[in-house]
């Protein structure tokens, strides 16, 4: 079992420390843990969302320690969930340092609206549900092509308050997950959409049908943001990745993914 999405502390909107988490995953069976908080943005809208531009250096480090400190008893990756469309306030060359073991790519804001946020759930009702549907897929369409990242992170979080679209995407996920697959990349299954209105994991179970059967690599994260949330629902989150048909998740070392039987 293997938990690759967990917030610390250092984001300002999670608690617990590195090792907090690291005994929390192990007090769950939990063989790889990877952190994955988040990149920083902007200075004007970072507030309470991420860790300052100049903490990432010591994040890196302090993952790094622990990693080393535990690695007898369970390994540890280095990763960030980085905003898409990239904004500038995450040095480019984080992108490609080799002290970085996976980056989750997520789409956050639709437009400079951050339509995951509970503070700004209004803006569900001055849009059109399916206009907002649309435009999120069209942005993690460009996320899956852009080369940029190892997983991409709460596929289809656009549904945390239930806001349904009336419309199929199936067809467009499709061509996303055709997109994923030709590079590379994973999907989470992330069982944090269980806590939200939508009641569901990220995605859905019809998704994860689709990336099966595209053949687009799966990992598993509990988008964890106290040390109490590791592996939240994973028991559940496996019968649906093998009932699917997955036989193998995906781990990452050093930017590369690796099989790992289920
Ligand atoms: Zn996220
Ligand atoms: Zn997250």
């Amino acid at each position: 079992m293997v938990d690759y999405h967990a917030h610390t502390n250092l984001c300002g909107h999670a608690t617990g420390s590195v090792s907090e988490y690291i005994e929390s995953a192990l007090s769950k069976g939990i063989r790889e843990i990877g952190f994955s908080d988040h990149a920083p943005l902007p200075e004007s809208i970072r507030g309470g969302y991420t860790m300052p531009a100049d903490e990432v250096d010591t994040y890196i480090k302090t993952v790094e320690e622990q990693r080393d400190r535990c690695a007898h008893r369970i390994a540890v990756r280095v990763g960030f969930e980085v905003d898409y469309p990239l904004r500038g306030s995450f040095a480019s060359g984080y992108l490609t340092d080799s002290r970085i073991d996976y980056l989750i790519g997520s789409c956050h804001f639709i437009d400079g609206w951050p339509f995951d946020h509970p503070e700004f759930i209004d803006g569900y009702r001055v849009r059109e549900i399916d206009d907002i549907h649309a435009r999120y897929f069209s942005i993690l369409g460009s996320l899956a092509e852009s080369g940029l990242f190892n997983v991409v992170g709460h596929f289809d979080i656009v549904k945390k308050f239930g806001f349904r679209a009336s419309r199929d995407f199936l067809p467009a996920i499709e061509g996303i997950a055709r997109s994923m697959a030709a590079n590379g990349v994973a999907a989470e299954v992330n069982t944090a959409g269980l806590l939200h209105p939508a009641g569901e994991m990220y995605p859905s179970d019809s998704i994860l049908r689709v990336f099966f059967n595209c053949n687009v690599p799966v990992t598993l994260g509990s988008d964890a943001h106290s040390a109490d949330q590791i592996g939240y629902q994973f028991p559940l989150a496996l019968e649906k990745i093998t009932g699917a048909g997955y036989r193998k998740i995906s781990g990452f070392l050093k930017r590369k993914r690796y099989d790992i039987a289920v």
